[in-house]
């Protein structure tokens, strides 16, 4: 629900405050229009049902995994779409990959989002409401929403404003979803100013850089942002982090065979890792229209080695949902209506 937008009609129609909770909480019960919200009059759902939509998205597709893992179409008020994922964890735990953007403008060769151009921000509303969506269908699942990571379409740091409200409201005791702030992640391809503004954040977010390389060379052929922000300038805004937060940098790194999987990249990588406190995660590819490989497991294998003989912490992330294309990467909804 747009709160701005229904809480400057209920303020227009002289109605209490409390009418915006009570429409907060019918999305969280399963109303998916006004007219469900049984908690209001009805001449107020019929008014609401005029002017603005419950929800501000509408699945149109929702495709299961074998793995468990679901992925959603969505469409915007505007008729544009997004994607959602819902990862299935151990424990009854769901981890929601958000998007924050129609499509994105950073043109990563490797992502199907990125060669989708960008369409536009999406509001904080349109990002919680995804998380609401999520949170309904894991609950109807007997499982929880535990994680909620900003790895699905768009560069959340070029829209850190509608990012870090939506967190807060995440974060929120309910009516907000009351996860806590370290079990939700801002992914971004290295944009520094976002960093450094996270950094000054008081809520304890987690920050996920998604490196790739371990030379500007390769790194600029991957991800043209990479010009902008170049390894060594963006590692040192990961170290200031790391310093002023206290908090370890989650480092994703994208297997892809023959152009940065060699022991030598891993080492590389390890040099640029040495002070502060970092994390690596090894990512598998899932293959879009880039011409790129996944790099074969005897490889990731030991590129995983030589980082752990340098004595960096590791981790080799699966792929998941492949079959329903959603992992990270394939996204490919469309961008206009
Ligand atoms: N724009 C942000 C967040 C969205 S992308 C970012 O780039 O970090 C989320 C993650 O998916 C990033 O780590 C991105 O590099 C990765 N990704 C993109 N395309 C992929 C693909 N084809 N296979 C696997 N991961 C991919
Ligand atoms: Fe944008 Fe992230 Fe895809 Fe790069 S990887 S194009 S930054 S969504």
């Amino acid at each position: 629900m747009d709160r701005d937008r229904v809480g400057a009609l209920l303020a227009e129609w002289g109605e209490p405050a409390y009418r915006l909770t009570q429409g907060v909480q019918a999305q969280g019960a399963g109303a998916d229009t006004w007219e469900q919200v049984s908690s209001m009059g009805k001449a107020l759902r019929a008014r609401l049902s005029g002017h603005e939509p419950l929800w501000t998205l509408r699945p149109v597709e929702r495709l299961v995994s074998r793995d468990g893992t679901v992925k959603w179409r969505l469409e915007l008020a505007d008729g544009r779409e997004i994607e959602m994922v819902l990862i299935a964890h151990a424990r009854g735990r769901r981890t929601l990959c958000v998007s924050s953007q129609v499509g994105c403008a950073l043109a990563c060769r490797f992502c199907a989002t990125g060669s989708m151009g960008f369409g536009r921000d999406l509001t904080t509303w349109e990002i919680v409401d995804q998380a609401l969506l999520a949170r309904r269908e894991a609950e109807a699942d007997g499982a929880r929403l535990s994680n909620v990571v900003f790895m699905g379409m768009g560069e959340p740091m070029q829209n850190l404003d509608a990012v870090l409200a939506a967190s807060e409201e995440l974060h929120r005791p309910a009516p907000g979803l009351g996860l806590s702030a370290r079990q939700i992640a801002i992914s971004t391809s290295g944009w520094v100013p976002g960093i450094q503004r996270l950094a000054g954040y008081p809520l304890p977010l987690r920050l996920a850089i998604s490196l790739h390389a371990a030379d500007d060379e390769t790194r600029g052929a991957l991800m043209p942002v990479n010009a902008r922000f170049p390894i060594a300038n963006l590692m040192a805004e990961c170290r200031r982090y790391c310093d002023a937060t206290g908090r370890r940098v989650f480092i994703e790194y994208l297997l892809l065979d023959g152009v940065n999987d060699d022991p030598a990249d891993a080492r590389r990588l390890a040099n640029h890792l040495r002070d502060g406190r970092f994390h690596v995660n090894l990512i598998e590819y899932n293959p879009t229209d880039g011409g790129f490989r996944s790099s074969r497991p005897e490889r990731r294998e030991r590129f995983l080695i030589a980082l752990e003989r340098a004595g960096i912490e590791a981790s080799v992330r699966r792929s998941r949902g492949a079959d329903v294309a959603a992992a990270c990467g394939p996204r490919a909804a469309r961008a206009t209506a």
